[in-house]
């Protein structure tokens, strides 16, 4: 862009002129890079299933199902004729708790119709023990986008959101049978219902430290806590017997539960869950409802246009037969030689990060054979996966129902496959992505890191880009996500992904120190749609950090490295224009800080940066010396 020096703003050099001519989509709260990608994979595939539905010829029965829940998902007529009734009948189970004691009698049942509880209850593998599973319990989501919006300093944002939400759920519960009085008092119950749950339910930036998630306690105890329910008989009812151990993931919302839910506030709950629950139905209703119910969404993403029913139907169903819709966008548009660069670049950086590793000033001797045993063993998965899970062969519905009754079933299957794996040992080998999806991730508990194939595109990833370029681009990213072996949080974990500290005291001390250094690096700073928290962005901010670290590692040794090459690419698969709603509700509940600033902060840690560009003391993005960062 003109009169934008690199030297000042990598980002706004690189991406200013794109930023400038991106038109972000109606129905999209942005555009630009993983958005972009993301568009692309969505038209593509779309246009699959527009083609399988109109020959009926399909790879496999898998996704002949998902083809004809699109079919269903996008009859408006069809869908016309059932209006808001199937959602009525499924949530008149609420009439009939009179009581606490009936709320407990009917849990497992509420819970498979969908209706919201204010106790969630699941299976989940055990922390401390990855092989097995074990019982969690999570208290209810917030109306709002996160219950840090509950603190007094977001009173002004709070008040304007739940404004929004009650012209919303007016509009829909107009469609029910309830009079005018009776449509307003459900909405100030369930607003009243909300207000306790976010007095008690963790923020966004709690629940990134989820270490802090893994509170084991005796069930007996644990329902010397939950004294208004009757604990041990809803566990007995799910699972045939009382589990002993329960891990308590909010032990401040468990701590108050009796406070939320007691005989006084059953009318409170009635109300919020009738609500809620008629508000989440919506998307799969009428057309008219599908719009009504998506309003309060769009308010709070900026978001102006609902999508088109086409672009529902696919998404519903994508994400429905998530597994066999990744493999077969993998297998026909990512290429095996494309597979075969990509995982050497991540074995080199695997390889690059142990002899880093071996020199590193945070740990220790014994603490660094540790960390090398951990990339060691660290597992890859790349593009997508052999085969789809057993779950997919249970995941067969009527396509006489409703499309609410059809996703109601689908998701009772769920459930009861999710409750029933409580005595099974744990699979590691399943995707945490489908190959579809333009994202990647590192997961503790297994000590692996997933690349779908959707993210191996230009421009992070592309065969006839430079290996500078991949390096800045898709490099970076898997850099960063290995990184999270060793965030605060898989600081904590081994090898096999338990919990189970293997750093000595000092060793963490010293890692102590550089999050401190990182997080007052970002904190504080101003963006024109609000201010950066830096200890909530702390971990994905170092990710970042050691993503950059060690791929300019590797470019010293790369034949014809070009650091221009790599610096601009870097910051251009962060380039993204969106709207401001959506931005200054994303600085609440996303733990990963702005796109500018993750393309400008990391370089101004690094010599070659300011050996590259020349980049001096009058510069914007110069940093003196001694803040300089550098991590793994
Ligand atoms: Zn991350």
């Amino acid at each position: 862009m003109e009169n934008i020096r690199i030297q000042d703003d990598l980002y706004m050099y690189v991406n200013g002129e794109t930023i400038e001519n991106l038109v972000i989509p109606e129905d999209k709260p942005y555009a630009g890079g993983f958005a972009d990608l993301a568009d692309g994979v969505e038209k593509i595939m779309m246009d699959e299933f527009a083609s399988m539905s109109e020959s009926k010829s399909y790879p496999n029965v898998y996704l002949q199902r998902a083809c004809e829940l699109y079919a269903l998902a996008k009859d408006a007529d069809r869908k016309e004729k059932h209006g808001i009734a199937p959602a009525l009948k499924n949530l008149s189970i609420i009439n009939e708790i009179n009581s606490t004691e009936d709320f407990s009698r009917l849990y497992k049942t509420l819970s498979q119709k969908g209706i919201p509880t204010p106790i969630n209850i699941g299976i989940e593998t055990d922390m401390k023990n990855t092989k097995r599973h074990l019982v969690y319990i999570q208290g209810a989501g917030v109306i709002l986008p996160d219950s840090s919006y509950y603190k007094p300093e977001m009173a002004e944002q709070k008040a304007q959101l739940l404004g929004i939400w009650a012209q919303v759920a007016k509009a829909v519960m107009a469609k029910t049978d309830l009079s005018p009085e009776d449509q307003d008092k459900y909405i100030s119950d369930a607003l009243a219902f909300d207000e306790i749950i976010g007095s008690l339910a963790k923020t966004s930036e709690e629940w990134a430290n989820y270490i802090e998630m893994y509170n084991p306690m005796a069930t007996s105890e644990t329902a010397g806590m939950l004294t208004t329910i009757d604990f041990p008989a809803i566990l007995s009812d799910l699972f045939g017997n009382v589990p002993e151990t329960v891990i308590v993931t909010e032990p401040r919302y468990f701590g108050g539960f009796a406070t939320l839910f007691n005989a006084e506030n059953l009318g409170l709950y009635k109300s919020w869950a009738y609500v809620t629950g008629l508000l989440r139905a919506c998307n799969y209703l009428s057309e008219e409802l599908r719009e009504l119910g998506g309003a309060y969404h769009r308010a709070i993403t900026g978001v102006e246009k609902m999508q088109s029913i086409e672009k529902f139907a696919y998404n519903l169903a994508s994400g429905t037969y998530s597994d066999p819709v990744g493999i077969y966008y993998g297998e026909k548009y990512f290429g095996e030689e494309a597979k075969k660069d990509i995982t050497e670049i991540v074995y080199q950086i695997i390889a690059t990060y142990k002899e880093r590793i071996k020199t590193n000033e945070i740990l220790g001797e014994e603490t660094r054979e540790k960390a090398i045993l951990k990339l060691s063993t660290m597992g890859v998965k790349m593009g997508y996966p052999d085969k789809v899970r057993a779950i997919y062969e249970k995941l067969v519905f009527n396509p006489e129902d409703s499309l609410f009754d059809v996703m109601l079933s689908l998701n009772a299957i769920r459930e009861a496959e999710m409750l029933s794996k409580l005595d099974k040992p744990t699979e590691p080998e399943n995707w945490q992505m489908p190959g579809h999806m333009v994202d990647a991730c590192y997961d503790p508990f297994v000590n692996d890191i997933t690349f779908p194939a959707a993210i191996l595109q230009a421009p992070f990833y592309s065969l006839k880009q430079t290996r500078s370029e991949n390096l800045g681009g898709i490099g970076g990213v898997i850099g960063h996500e290995i990184s999270h072996a060793f965030d605060s949080n898989g600081a904590k974990c081994d090898e096999n992904g338990n919990i189970n500290d293997w750093w000595t005291e000092d060793d963490f001390k010293r890692f102590e120190a550089k999050v401190n250094a990182m997080i007052e690096q970002f904190d504080g700073i101003e963006l024109p749609w609000g201010k950066v928290n830096g200890a909530f962005i702390v971990s994905e901010n170092m990710a970042d950090n050691g993503g950059m670290s060690v791929t300019l590692d590797i470019m010293k040794n790369t034949e014809g490295a070009s650091y221009e090459e790599y610096f601009t690419n870097w910051a251009r698969v962060w380039c993204e224009k969106a709207r401001p709603e959506f931005l200054k509700m994303i600085l609440a509940v996303d733990v990963h800080g702005p796109a500018p600033l993750r393309a400008n902060m990391p370089p101004r840690n690094f010599p070659e940066w300011y050996e590259t560009f020349g980049v001096t003391e009058a510069d914007q993005m110069y940093i003196a010396p001694e803040k300089r960062i550098v991590i793994w």
